[in-house]
């Protein structure tokens, strides 16, 4: 049986900060008076620091390589300005976390900014769960005392740029020692592994590149550790880290605040100037930022383009034979954009060769790529980064594990195998495996577009529909495809025309619709929002097709995972008559794939999981709870698969 691949993230507390400080110090003037007074020359002159034949390369700062050592050329403009800081494992030992952490999986993600204190550059780490969001009352200073931001690293200036406009600071050290904060390897792998240090004479910093927007390290770092997970013998652990830094938006995108009866992964902040007496805690969804490029187009209701569409490359390592299906699951949300008003709004696209753009790395936080990884692990996932001010997605990585497929394969067999003649082999048929390839990436692309799982949307159709070819031609097996309905196993052997494998539904159309891709322009504040957003829901209220139901209501029979139809009794009942069926037939359906048992075997004991399985779905009936969801109820807590 599979056992879950947990990726669980917390949603952490975040703000928007509008401090009002003292901005750029007067960096010019400084430089001019030590010039000047020639007593202690404290700084270097550029040209010693920074000789000609320094490898230079421009972006968000410059940055420059002389020999080994790197120096960043920090722009004044560029001090005190909110940046993304994201770390990730660009490349992995096998086995590393279990097998659940891979090529792509992110460590850390937090807010820096770097700031001048007299002749030392500081990088600090900052807060953004509670603030003023009145920038104006008096007590954004109290926050501000008591939450004073942590240094994360000092750096001395080295020189200042010719005119002055930019300071020079030495980051060799910084970037090729062990940083707690910016770590790939977190403390709970560091205990597990028995990690003693990092090694200096096996670490260095691989590259330095500075784009528009981000600069991206690459580190390569090895550890001494008594317990590695893999290698035992060499007794260390090798890793390549990823360091991305991006400046974010210098207008954070106007939030949507949250309602608890419609799913969506969120960011959250305390607001200490609410007028509400007290700290006031507000809950905003995560979603990209699409504008309309035509907004009176727009609003005349016409289909118009995003300003920036969502674009996802395709790993350069995915198998020729899989691309179409991938392409496909994600550009299935277009639809659902349509409801929303937009057109082309996500594009897939394959990776650009080297020859097309050499810079081009899956690391680099501009872009979003669905990753394929060759790992043994069988799962998939759909991670993104956010700003934490406004919720606003930046980019997000889908991870697709090589072996998933496998189980895609064994559960179509045992849980549509009596029903459903082609699913009777090992050797299932190219386009179907294709086809629930295409409805994963479609689910985890959903995740990424700030959708959590709706248990609730497969409890929205009657069992008997199940077995209704045109029925679920048209609906599918549940109301959304972020629920976990993998497969239609009610339906009966001899049922004509049925749809086995998930797909998208009425709900994720709404979803789209609702989270923020609706947009509401004569709204210039998340409150001025609400009482539409509020229309928008009661207009469904009560039609099932539209509840959601939180993954967490394990007690909720009407939110049960790997359940479909609304009445678990019933439909359990269909589904181990299937399964019975299946378990007759097992060896006839395989012996002619294998000349052994073991593919049998690994059938038999997942077939007992699905039975157990359908059995629970009927226990939670017994003492069972429905939950509906009213408008303030948290999500503190998403797991995702
Ligand atoms: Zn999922």
């Amino acid at each position: 049986m599979k056992k879950s691949g947990l990726l669980i993230a917390m949603m952490f507390l975040f703000a928007f900060s509008t401090s009002c400080k003292t901005a750029q110090k007067a960096v010019a003037a400084k430089t001019d008076s030590e010039k000047t007074s020639k007593k202690k020359p404290k700084f270097k002159s550029y040209s010693k620091v920074i000789p000609t034949d320094a490898i230079t390369d421009d972006g968000l700062f410059k940055t420059h390589q002389v020999e080994e050592d790197f120096f960043y050329e920090i722009p004044n403009n560029m001090l005190e300005k909110d940046m993304l800081w994201v770390t990730r494992i660009a490349q992995i030992p096998s086995n590393l976390g279990g097998g659940y952490m891979n090529a792509g999986s992110k460590t850390n993600q937090q807010v820096v900014a770097w700031e001048r204190f007299q002749n030392k550059i500081l990088l600090k780490i900052k807060s953004y769960s509670e603030v003023a969001l009145d920038s104006t009352a008096a007590i954004g200073n109290s926050v501000k005392v008591n939450n004073y931001e942590p240094i994360m690293y000092a750096f001395d200036i080295e020189a200042f740029s010719s005119d002055s406009t930019a300071v020079v600071i030495n980051v060799t050290k910084f970037l090729s020692t062990d940083v707690p904060s910016i770590s790939g390897l977190g403390s709970r792998l560091r205990k597990q592994y028995k990690v003693r240090s990092l090694d200096k004479d096996r670490s260095f910093i691989n590259s330095v590149k500075s784009f528009p927007e981000n600069i991206e390290v690459k580190q390569d770092f090895t550890f001494t550790a008594a317990e590695p997970p893999s290698n035992s013998s060499v007794g260390s652990i090798s890793m390549q880290v990823n360091q991305s830094m991006i400046l974010l938006p210098e207008v954070p995108m106007q939030p949507r605040l949250f309602d608890s009866r419609v799913g969506f992964f969120t960011v959250d902040q305390i607001d200490y100037s609410s007028k509400a007496l007290k700290a006031d805690e507000k809950t905003y969804i995560r979603r990209w930022r699409l504008e309309p490029k035509d907004p009176e187009a727009y609003a005349r209701g016409e289909l118009v383009e995003p300003i920036k569409p969502i674009i996802y490359y395709l790993d350069p390592g995915t198998p020729e034979n899989l691309k179409e299906y991938i392409k496909q699951g994600i550009e299935d949300w277009q639809k659902p954009f349509e409801t929303a008003g937009f057109k082309n709004a996500i594009i897939a696209r394959d990776a650009p060769t080297p020859e097309e753009d050499p810079e081009f790395s899956p690391e680099d936080i501009r872009y979003s790529v669905v990753r394929y990884v060759a790992s043994t692990t069988r799962n998939a996932v759909g991670p993104s980064v956010s700003d934490p001010r406004s919720g606003e997605i930046i980019e997000s990585d889908i991870i697709w594990y090589h072996n998933h497929l496998r189980s895609y394969r064994n559960r179509y067999l045992l849980e549509t195998g009596a029903a459903n003649p082609s699913a009777r082999t090992l050797d299932t048929d190219t386009e179907e495996m294709g086809e629930m390839m295409r409805q994963v990436i479609a689910h985890e692309v959903g995740h990424a577009l700030g959708f959590p799982h709706n248990m609730a949307a497969s409890f929205a159709y009657n069992v008997e529909d199940y077995r209704d070819g045109t029925f679920t031609q048209e609906n599918g097996i549940a109301a959304s495809l972020m629920d976990y309905a993998r497969y239609n196993y009610i339906a009966q052997p001899g049922d004509e025309n049925i749809r086995f494998v998930r797909q998208m539904g009425p709900y994720d159309h709404y979803a789209a619709n609702w989270g923020g891709y609706r947009v509401i322009p004569e709204a210039t504040s998340p409150e001025e929002e609400v009482a539409t957003l509020n229309s928008w829901i009661m207009e469904k209220a009560g039609d099932p097709v539209y509840k959601f139901g939180r993954q967490s209501s394990r007690f909720d029979p009407q939110s049960q995972t790997e359940s479909i139809g609304n009445d678990p009794i019933k439909a359990s009942t269909y589904g181990m008559k299937n399964l019975k069926y299946v378990a007759q037939n097992l060896p006839l359906w395989t012996s002619n794939q294998t000349d052994n048992y073991d593919d049998l075997q690994e059938l038999y004991g997942e077939l007992l999981g699905v039975y157990s399985r359908y059995a629970g779905h009927v226990v939670t009936n017994v003492g069972g709870v429905n939950e509906d969801l009213k408008k303030h109820h948290k999500q503190e807590l998403f797991i995702v698969r």
